[in-house]
């Protein structure tokens, strides 16, 4: 339920409404808007009569919220939501590019390819140091280690960190290291991680499911918040269906619907959306220009070589190229990067 409070309600009002709202057994959130205050009432009441609230002085309005999402839902906070990390934003009419390897590698990879995300414009590194992959042979990550080298990287760099954290029991140490936890796709309802995250305050980018509509994975937003962390970023990065000539299906039109739906910013991963190179410029320029609030993209230097995602990464130059087209038509929807 959503209560609308009036424009001059006084301190006194809103006390005795939220007193009244907990005494019906409500949890409350606030939200404080340029044009209006909103409480957020959580909590199913079967036969609750919604005019109980209504009269309540300095009530203006109340209605009830349809959809499960309640707290990720434009309809309790108008304004978009800008997440700010040091000197960065997301979400605001900058779009943030999150750049760097599928995997930290190696000291010399991490550097060289912090300096190029750093020449490109773009303000965040990102990197997997715990790499969930699809086979147990397959590379797993360099742990601890490659947090430190990511970190000491960005830090040479003037950039934020952002890197997946894949269980619980690795939040504490990542928290030590990185601006942004990503959770990653397989992950996005693995309900106890979201649980303990909800508990910290650094922001966290929650990766749609492979095969997730978007109310399941504003859902997996509304556990973040609705446990007190308000810094939920989501990212399209692709969908299973039954088309095999790319990786995954990039859902473009994920973006306006969350937009309309949902206040909370949107990054688009064109990278793991296709998997291949050549798909990755196009997608982009397109998210771009369908709203992204950011982008991931993943780079290497030496992609054949690459210990994970080679076939999707780009090369430097490729991506640098990249950047002067995306702030083109980021300027046509009266944007910067
Ligand atoms: C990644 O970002 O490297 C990654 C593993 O992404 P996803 O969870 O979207 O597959
Ligand atoms: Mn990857």
């Amino acid at each position: 339920m959503v209560v609308i409070l009036e424009n001059n309600a006084t301190e006194e009002q809103i006390k005795n409404i939220k007193q009244h709202l907990e005494d019906f057994g409500f949890q409350i959130h606030e939200s404080s808007g340029v044009q209006r205050t909103i409480l957020g009432a959580i909590g199913v009441k079967p036969g609750f009569d919604i005019r109980k609230v209504r009269i309540l002085e300095g009530v203006a309005d109340v209605y009830r919220v349809t959809s499960p999402f309640k707290l990720a839902s434009r309809k309790f906070k108008e304004e978009k939501t800008v997440i700010k990390i040091k000197d960065v934003e997301i979400g605001g009419s900058k779009i943030a590019m999150m750049a760097g390897p599928c995997s930290v590698e190696s000291e010399e990879q991490i550097f060289k390819l912090a300096e190029v995300v750093a020449k490109s414009g773009s303000k965040i590194l990102r990197g997997g140091a715990f790499k969930p992959r699809s086979s147990p042979y397959s590379f797993q990550g360099l742990g601890e280690e490659g947090l430190r080298l990511m970190r000491e990287a960005a830090d040479q760099y003037g950039l934020l960190v952002i890197t997946e954290v894949m269980q619980i029991d690795q939040i504490e140490l990542i928290s030590k290291y990185t601006d942004i936890f990503q959770l990653g796709a397989r992950n996005m309802q693995n309900f106890s991680l979201l649980k303990e995250l909800s508990k910290s305050e650094i922001p966290v980018m929650i990766k749609r499911g492979l095969a997730a509509t978007i109310e399941e994975w504003l859902m997996s937003a509304e556990y973040i918040l609705s446990g007190g962390n308000k810094n939920v970023i989501l990212c399209e990065r692709g969908i299973r269906t039954f088309e095999t000539y790319t990786r995954n299906t990039f859902d473009l039109s994920a973006i306006p619907i969350i937009h309309n739906r949902s206040h909370l910013p949107v990054v688009a991963d064109p990278s793991h959306a296709t998997g291949l190179r050549d798909q990755v410029p196009p997608m982009a320029r397109a998210a771009v220009a369908a709203g992204a609030d950011a982008l991931m993209i993943e780079i290497h230097h030496d992609p054949e070589n690459a210990l994970s995602d080679g076939p999707q990464a780009l090369l430097p130059e490729t991506f640098s190229q990249l950047m002067q087209e995306l702030r083109l038509i980021a300027q046509a929807i009266g944007k910067t990067i």
